[in-house]
């Protein structure tokens, strides 16, 4: 059964992640007492362009793709997140993503604002000349948009650190400079950091650490599934089995594979390289890929896409611990079942916080031109990864309210409180 009926079936007001970034910020406003012109302020977003992108094909075709970057907030530090490309972009979809990116960043203290960027386009089907094309217009067309103290762009879905590279190398022509700082996400021989690649997936890892502290358990009797085998799902799959993780299952987009022992993520990796799907992987059952996410498991680790728990499906979990990977993929509607079921959920804005961090220790590095030793990113990860834990468990506790909604008051007190210090430029 794939997840597209199930989507189907749902009003659109449930999957359109502005109405859900704007659901749990309004709750987080609500019990924190906002300040009326704080919550006005805070509930939109300072600036969104839209460009036009005039791309010429292989095949000498010209096509025009549509891309958006927007800045949420400024408030504490330069606008920052990813970049993402796919057929499904939409302005409301990357108005949410820049807002959790600010949300994302107060909550684990680093200095960094909110933003986000993405283009219409489906990049299966396009070669790496026209790739590098449609970045390289994209950027000069969002020159004046981004910069080292502005808003520092980074991969999201479908781009990565070749597209890093096109971007600086574009924004550096431009400026008739290097200005490395003005992406994060680089290859390493071009001032990206080490431990870029893994961070998100074990900034996953250490949290889930973290709640596997609450509830006395270890890793080796903690049974895990995990959606998405791309950046985030596999690295955290990978170093969650080398902590010794039981991953009993994992689900892509065109199947999902399952062993009750526990999976070979290093030769499943292998398997998928080669092959170029993980189905039929030997030593693994197939399973269908609706009811491997409903299976009896301590972590379900969604690291795929948005709106993977929904109304439909949250009454049916049977995991302990939700780790959020995703940006957004449990619904605002699914939020309350979960919490009547008790599951213990970290939040996407700190669960996938690794990624933000490291890409914040990238533009430090970039900055100061001088580069750290892969064991004093992780050390330095970890401390942010769990006082950013720890915050969001102090909220929960004070304000007795869910660890989503303490996360979001959390990171609104902190925005917040930076906005009024600032206060209104006339
Ligand atoms: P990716 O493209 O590297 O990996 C995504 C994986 O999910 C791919 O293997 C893809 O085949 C799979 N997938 C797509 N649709 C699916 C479906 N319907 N069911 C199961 N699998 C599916 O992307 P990524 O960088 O790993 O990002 C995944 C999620 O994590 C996104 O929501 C992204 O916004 C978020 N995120 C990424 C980072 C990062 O550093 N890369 C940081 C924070 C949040």
């Amino acid at each position: 059964m794939s997840s597209t009926p199930v989507l189907n079936a749902l009003p659109d007001q449930e999957l359109n992640p502005w109405l859900a970034a704007e659901a749990r910020f309004s709750e987080a406003a609500e019990r924190l007492g906002l300040d009326d012109g704080l919550r006005k302020l805070l509930q939109v977003p300072e600036q969104e362009i839209t460009t036009y992108i005039p791309v010429v094909l292989d095949d000498g075709r010209l096509e025009v793709f549509v891309g958006y970057r927007v800045h949420h907030s400024q408030a504490r530090g330069p606008g920052k997140g990813g970049i993402r490309y796919a057929p499904d972009v939409s302005l409301d979809e990357v108005r949410a993503l820049a807002s959790w990116m600010t949300w994302k960043c107060a909550v684990v203290n680093v200095p960094f604002g909110g933003a986000k960027g993405g283009i219409i386009c489906d990049p299966t089907i396009m070669s790496k000349g026209e790739l590098e094309r449609l970045t390289r217009r994209y950027t000069a067309n969002i020159f004046e948009f981004i910069g080292p103290e502005l808003d520092v762009p980074a991969p999201d879905m479908n781009t990565n650190d070749q597209t890093m590279a096109w971007i600086m190398d574009t924004y550096s022509m431009h400026r008739r400079q290097n200005s490395s700082a003005v992406v994060t996400g680089k290859p390493l021989d071009l001032g990206g950091s080490r431990g870029r690649p893994e961070a998100t997936g074990r900034g996953c890892l250490m949290v889930s650490n973290e709640a596997l502290a609450q509830f006395g358990m270890k890793p080796p009797d903690t049974r895990v599934v995990i959606q998405g085998f791309g950046n985030v799902g596999g690295m955290a799959a990978r170093l969650m089995a080398e902590q010794g993780y039981k991953i009993i299952s994992i689900v892509e987009w065109d199947g999902a594979v399952y062993n009750e022992n526990g999976l070979d993520i290093r030769a499943l990796m292998e398997y998928r390289k080669r092959t170029g799907s993980i189905n039929d992987f030997p030593v693994a059952e197939s399973v269908d890929r609706a009811e491997a996410l409903l299976q009896p498991c301590d972590i379900l680790l969604p690291a795929a896409k948005e709106n993977v728990i929904t109304s439909k499906n949250a009454g049916k979990l049977q995991c302990k611990i939700l780790c959020e990977g995703a940006n957004g993929p449990t619904t605002a509607a699914a939020d309350d079942i979960l919490a009547e079921k008790g599951i213990f959920v970290i939040p996407d804005i700190l669960a996938n916080a690794g990624g933000v961090t490291v890409s914040y220790f990238e533009w430090v590095q970039n900055r100061q031109g001088f580069y750290w030793n892969e064991a004093m990113v992780i050390e330095r990860l970890q401390e942010l990864m769990v006082a950013g834990f720890k915050d969001t468990l102090r909220y929960a506790e004070k304000f007795g309210v869910n660890n989503r909604t303490a996360a979001y008051m959390l990171a609104v007190d902190r925005v917040a409180f930076a906005s009024s210090l600032r206060g209104i430029y006339a």
